[in-house]
């Protein structure tokens, strides 16, 4: 039987083939006008548009970053919805293969599924935005059907592993596509879609469309709770128009009759939430969605979001100072890792290339040759850090730190590391 459409009350108009950007008035899950300011970054250039090293410096858009608080369906969100064309460029070529820590989170995805849920090999497993087929490998190595649905070239490493896999953006039409094909899938899986994706309500009506009556609905999206706690703003930036907790998604679900039946923190992303919902009634509820639900209560109050806004302006000053003293002694620093995070953390704090030499990146990234985003620091070769070895190197994918300085030292770098956030320090 097919899902109403949910009508939503005053839906945001859509900015997609615009070229422009929409101001949200009102909130994009519950319609609510009265939205509050919980802290604004300034204006950040898109992250994906990089001039090649040695080009002047032309004209360049920026877009206001300002998170915003709903106090009806606690939905945090960022205040300006920008066409997904300029956000999302074709070039676009992010994979989760390449990182351990989603490899393993999606292994150990498919176990906890089997221990909880135990799966037969003809249950359909179908992933929306299923990347590179990192998370569906798991489930077609042990013989279940699966399905993915992927816009990017991605999907290509996907199909080459025996991956079917839908070239297309997830909607209600590539739904009844996939529906169409394989049948009602038995668990739908969506990791890091509901913060990117405009039509929030659209991509959870696709997914009733296509979830079998006792289908089983789990998404993983970048978790609100960790991001106040350890001061992740630099995940602020206009690909993320979202910042769930466990409460407004759980806000989200039951506008369209589903429920939370069990969470877990995880950490991915510097940290994420992964939650199971199915269709009302139809699975018991664990225990864990209200504990969570209640320590949300606690940590994510008006009154902590403006101690958020505090420590993030007090580690920039934390972090100049830091930088200041160090390049007064003539000090070299080296920037490590150039992922989208790092755009929002240098334009932010206000970084540029008479503070920090370069970004290095790992060979055979796309970034490299060209400037970080709103500057004219180059982003070169990691190759660089172990050749001239200076005496500083700034983590800036420092939610993963302790994995990259052991790489780090392990490839022969010998100086001191600093890692930014969320207390600016200097690792001996
Ligand atoms: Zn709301």
């Amino acid at each position: 039987m097919e899902t109403p459409v949910t009508q939503i009350a005053n839906p945001l108009p859509r900015t997609a083939g615009t070229g422009g950007s929409v101001l949200v008035d009102r909130c994009q899950v519950c319609g609510s006008p009265d939205l509050r300011s919980i802290l604004f970054i300034g204006y950040l250039p898109p992250v994906n548009t990089m001039s090649p090293i040695g080009s002047r410096p032309d004209e360049q858009p920026a877009y206001p970053a300002e998170m915003l608080h709903c106090p009806r369906c606690t939905l945090v969100q960022l205040g300006l919805v920008v066409d997904p064309s300029i956000i999302f460029p074709p070039h676009y070529a992010y994979t989760s293969g390449t990182t351990r820590i989603l490899r393993d989170n999606f292994a150990q995805l498919y176990a906890e599924v089997m221990e909880r849920f135990p799966l037969t090999p003809t249950d359909l497993v179908v992933d929306v935005g299923s990347n590179d087929g990192t998370l569906l490998g798991n489930f077609h190595r042990r013989g279940h059907r699966v399905c993915g649905v992927e816009p990017t070239h991605a999907c290509r490493i996907a199909l080459a592993a025996g991956i079917p896999t839908l070239n297309a953006f997830f909607s209600r039409e590539s739904a009844r596509a996939v529906k169409a094909e394989h049948g009602a899938a038995t668990v739908v899986t969506a990791c890091n879609v509901f913060a990117h994706i405009e039509d929030v309500h659209g991509v959870v009506e696709g997914i009733l469309d296509l979830l079998g009556d006792d289908g089983l609905f789990i998404s993983e999206s970048h978790y609100l709770a960790p991001l106040v706690e350890t001061l992740q703003y630099d995940t602020i930036y206009h690909e993320h128009l979202r910042y769930y907790s466990l409460t407004s998604l759980k806000y989200l679900l039951e506008m369209h009759g589903l429920e939370v039946i069990h969470a877990r923190p995880i950490p991915t992303h510097g940290g994420s939430i992964r939650v199971y919902a199915a269709r009302r009634g139809t699975r018991p509820v664990s225990p864990d969605v209200a504990r969570i639900l209640a320590e949300e209560a606690v940590a994510l109050t008006p009154e902590r979001f403006s101690e958020f806004k505090r420590r993030v302006s007090q580690s920039k000053l934390d972090l100049m100072a830091l930088l200041r003293d160090v390049r007064k002694d003539g000090a070299r620093v080296y920037a490590v890792g150039a992922p989208s995070r790092a755009s929002t953390l240098v334009n932010y704090v206000g970084l540029d290339d008479a503070i920090i030499d370069c970004v290095l990146e790992i060979a055979g990234s796309y970034k490299i040759g060209k400037y970080m985003p709103g500057t004219l620091i180059p982003v070169l070769d990691e190759a660089k850090l172990f050749e001239d070895q200076p005496e500083y190197a700034l983590l800036l994918s420092w939610h993963i730190g302790e994995e990259l300085a052991g790489k780090l030292r392990q490839l022969g770098y010998r100086g001191k590391l600093i890692v930014p956030l969320p207390t600016p320090r200097i690792l001996a």
